[in-house]
């Protein structure tokens, strides 16, 4: 718990300064009455006795205006004031705001957060994320809802901050089960829109609510909430200022500060600190790059390398990167347009991508630039650009399909040029190398130049910006792992925020926040959903365990006859294995196991026969303990008994 006691910094701030009102000096006899003089003028008279105030150098020491003096002074009340505007927050108010993270924190993706008042509550993004290595045929996690249900009653919106999947990613499976009114900016509600059509859900496009930057809105009886804009990696992305009655919460979702945008369209720092000369109560921001340095360059600052790669470019160059990026798409194209290319998208996200942004007039191109994947075989090498998917070798991609020769339309020539303009996702470094190697195999030659990409995140310094911008009472770090958060709490005392209003939240954790305190309250249930994107069902929790144990210990059939009337075995019990002991050995191990089960059944006592459940059970124990004390594995155990 961070309780912040009512110390001087928290007192009212001081009525009015008057400029006369200087009790502590000494009349001058050489001023005038009233005489207090603006700064900068000097004073008059004031002459000091030459031998006695001769300091220990010798030198006559200048006399001190005690008048500059106190404006000195009155300007460090005045810094001690600006940089602790939590004064404004009304500390006798009994209001208080519960944020609770569902998804997001010790973890990078799978974003969404509860903000809730005593009556009523709010979501902010619903995300998904990717799943680990030994969840065998997960291709996707989605948040577990089981606070939602609980809450359900409670909730007035779903607000979302900008249109990446680890924000919106999640919103059909919700939106499946229960749906609330949707507030966001266009291109988030275009993206969301899409995803509803593809899960057969269109209906759900009813909830929509299309929102203007700067304008605040009431939602609920509870809320109000403006979004400001801000630069990232995809265009149309917001920071939120959530205003209760307990005051105001900044969330910043993800963000860089890039001062030159490829739009123009900087992040609206003016709000922010609007609402930090104001007053705020909490900030939640953005963590992903905590380590980072150096400043994250501006979008823009691809550029120079875009250029380079086509100016020196032979034979077709082949794009690929995030199809939300937007802007990079855009620079793309430019580039290849400049150099005498006509375009070819490829990728189903990315054609959609480019279609919702063309449509809503975030980009412009002319129509006759664009060429079909069919049309690529007629045209001279040298006048191809392919903008397409794949950027993290994920195996459904169009650019890992050429590269194992299997695109319909695309095969790869050694004169082709592979522009890989993204950073590998954690956890995908291995596909992505896979298919670099398929693709030089092919004999393309690739460029990975740092310059080609840039991050969307905040760095230190940017993150610094947004602290000292905001001014937050309290400070929660969000969207990354614990290190990450663990850092970012670092740059925040660093920015002023006593470590005491600094909490480090997990996913679950219900924090409450008042204007007095700030503390964890209670742990509310968390975890995941896992998704086959093949035909967007849910893949129940034991499946993915039973996968998980196939794949690493193997699996045990076990097949029992009884004659249920006469108690007894009808035929020595066969046990069949995969994936424990190598193929000569099998018979071997199988005949082990069915002379121990054998001598079991033999044993049986009367009356547990019948019981086909417990004696499955018993079967299925007996095997188990003996491969483990073999083998030390736990294999799946499937035994079958037929009583007759
Ligand atoms: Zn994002």
């Amino acid at each position: 718990m961070a309780e912040e006691k009512q110390g001087s910094s928290e007192s009212k701030p001081q009525t009015e300064t008057k400029p006369n009102n200087n009790n502590n000096r000494k009349p001058n006899p050489n001023r005038k009455p009233n005489g207090n003089k603006p700064a900068g003028e000097k004073s008059s008279g004031n002459k000091p006795n030459r031998n006695k105030n001769r300091n220990r150098h010798g030198r006559q020491p200048t006399p001190v205006d005690e008048n500059l003096k106190s404006f000195v002074q009155k300007n460090q009340e005045g810094h001690k004031q600006r940089l602790n505007p939590h004064y404004k927050l009304d500390l006798n108010s009994t209001s208080k705001i519960r944020i609770t993270p569902l998804g997001g924190l010790g973890e990078i993706g799978g974003n969404i957060t509860v903000f809730e008042t005593q009556n009523e509550a709010i979501l902010v993004d619903v995300g998904m994320s990717f799943p680990d290595e030994d969840m065998h045929g997960v291709d996707i996690l989605v948040p577990d809802f089981s606070y939602l249900r609980e809450i359900r009653k409670k909730i007035v919106a779903v607000i979302i901050t900008h249109a990446h999947e680890d924000h919106i990613g999640a919103m059909p499976y919700l939106y499946k089960e229960m749906q609330f009114p949707i507030y966001a900016t266009p291109l988030p509600l275009a993206m969301i829109g899409n995803k509803f059509d593809e899960h057969h859900i269109k209906e759900a496009r009813k909830h929509f609510n299309p929102i203007e930057k700067r304008k605040i809105y009431e939602i609920g009886n509870d809320f109000k909430i403006e979004w400001m804009h801000m630069t990232h990696s995809i265009i149309d992305s917001s920071s939120l200022a959530i205003t209760t009655d307990a005051g105001t919460v900044i969330h910043t979702g993800d963000f860089k500060i890039d001062h030159t945008p490829v739009d123009g369209y900087t992040a609206d720092l003016h709000r922010l600190a609007y609402y930090g000369d104001k007053g705020v109560l909490c900030l939640l921001s953005d963590s992903t790059n905590s380590y980072n340095i150096a400043p994250t360059p501006s979008e823009l600052s691809v550029a120079p390398a875009l250029d380079r790669v086509f100016s020196k470019a032979e034979g077709r160059v082949i794009l690929s990167t995030f199809s939300s990026n937007i802007h990079r798409v855009q620079q793309a194209i430019q580039y290849g347009v400049k150099y005498g290319r006509k375009v070819c998208v490829i990728g189903r996200s990315m054609e959609r991508n480019i279609e919702i942004a063309m449509q809503y007039d975030y980009v412009k191109f002319n129509k006759n630039i664009f060429i079909d994947a069919d049309e690529v075989a007629r045209m001279n090498d040298k006048d191809v650009l392919i903008v397409t998917t794949g950027s993290q070798g994920e195996p459904n991609s169009a650019l890992f399909r050429m590269s194992i020769g299997e695109h319909r339309h695309i095969k790869i020539k050694p004169t082709d040029l592979i522009v890989l303009s993204s950073r590998a996702i954690p956890g995908n470094e291995g596909s992505i190398s896979g298919m670099l190697n398929h693709l030089q195999k092919a004999g393309a030659k690739v460029a990975t130049d740092k310059d080609i990409h840039v991050s969307g995140h905040a760095s230190i310094e940017e993150q610094k910006l947004m602290l000292r911008l905001v001014n937050p009472k309290f400070f929660l770090p969000v969207h990354g792992e614990y290190n990450h958060v663990m850092k970012h709490k670092e740059t925040g005392m660093m920015c002023g925020v006593p470590e005491r209003n600094i909490l480090l939240m997990t996913d679950g954790e219900q924090i409450e926040i008042a204007p007095k305190y700030m503390r964890k309250v209670k742990t509310v249930k968390t975890g995941k959903t896992y998704i086959d994107n093949q035909n967007n069902h849910q893949i129940e929790d034991d499946i993915v365990m039973d996968r998980q144990k196939l794949a690493s210990d193997g699996i045990v059939m076990i097949v029992a006859q009884i004659d249920g009337q006469h108690s007894k075995m009808l035929a020595k019990p066969r046990v069949t294995t995969f994936g424990i002991v190598a193929n000569k050995q099998d018979k071997a191990f199988a005949k082990e196991m069915e002379d121990v089960l054998e001598h079991f059944l033999i044993h049986l006592k009367d009356g547990l026969i019948s019981n086909t459940r417990a004696l499955e059970n018993d079967l299925r124990q007996i095997v188990r303990k003996h491969i483990y004390r073999k083998m030390k594995k736990y294999p799946l155990i499937v035994p079958n008994v037929f009583v007759q």
